[in-house]
């Protein structure tokens, strides 16, 4: 059985990542952190697409609620490995650097950047041992060109690419490989507050990307097709940055 998880599973992107990798046969671990039923509700979503999954709850930005969290996984299904692991939970919390307060630095760095220590970490070795794994980080735009308002998140995005890059060279020869997909605009409730008519006009496709857009890019990086492809970050954004 091949068997993924995906961090912020319940909502936006990581819903539909739960959504394509179901449909490409895997079984899905749906990570939250608070919304149950949005996760319960991503669960019957899987389902239909006639594979299989689970509910897998902890705040990925905290230590000790991972390596249980993971540590009981394992225990209960002792034969079994994790081969793909997407680190899509994330926040934004924007002000600028001038009012920006410690909560909102920290909050930032360790739900984005942290967490993909927590749990990378802790799932890499199975990796390793079983010469095969998909680490899919989902980073942004902001890691890449900076954007105003946004220091925390540029901050921690453009340390999960870092990261991406030099772990991609550290378990290349394990056939593991790591990449980043970078989007731009997406329609989702991290996005609800930002007026697309207004921005949209920035944007050569003229239009924010969908959730599904970006999971199916997601999916492909996570295919046995993807292999030669590592340490990579590939944007997805509608033209907005290149
Ligand atoms: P979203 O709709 O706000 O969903 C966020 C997801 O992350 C939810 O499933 C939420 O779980 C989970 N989450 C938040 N904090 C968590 C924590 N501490 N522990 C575990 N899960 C947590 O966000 P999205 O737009 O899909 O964003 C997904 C990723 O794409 C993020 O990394 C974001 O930075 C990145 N991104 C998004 C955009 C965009 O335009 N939307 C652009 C660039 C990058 P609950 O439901 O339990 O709260």
């Amino acid at each position: 059985m091949k068997i993924a998880l995906i961090t912020g599973g319940s909502r936006g992107i990581g819903r539909a990542a739960c959504i394509k990798l179901a449909e490409m046969g895997f079984y899905i671990l749906i990570n939250y952190k608070n919304n149950e039923d949005a996760a319960k509700d991503v669960l019957e979503s899987v389902k239909k697409t006639g594979s299989n999954g689970e509910l897998i709850a902890f705040d990925v930005s905290n230590p000790d609620e991972v390596e249980n969290a993971l540590d009981n996984w394992k225990t209960n299904n002792n034969s079994k490995h994790i081969s793909v692991l997407i680190n899509n939970a994330g926040i934004r919390k924007d002000n600028l650097m001038i009012w920006l307060n410690k909560n909102e630095w920290n909050d930032v760095i360790n739900i984005n950047l942290n967490s993909f220590y927590n749990i990378t970490k802790h799932l890499l070795q199975d990796m390793m041992i079983n010469r095969f794994g998909r680490i899919i980080n989902v980073v942004s735009l902001s890691g890449i060109k900076g954007l105003p308002g946004q220091v925390n998140y540029s901050a921690a995005k453009a340390g999960v690419i870092g990261a991406t890059k030099a772990l991609a060279q550290e378990v290349g020869k394990k056939n593991v490989t790591v990449n980043a997909v970078a989007p731009g605009y997406i329609k989702t409730d991290m996005t609800k507050d930002l007026d697309e008519k207004e921005l949209k006009r920035i944007i050569p496709a003229n239009r924010f990307g969908s959730p599904e857009e970006v999971a199916h890019l997601i999916g492909f990086l996570a295919s046995e097709e993807s292999s030669y492809i590592t340490g990579e970050v590939i944007s997805i954004n509608g033209g907005l940055y290149t």
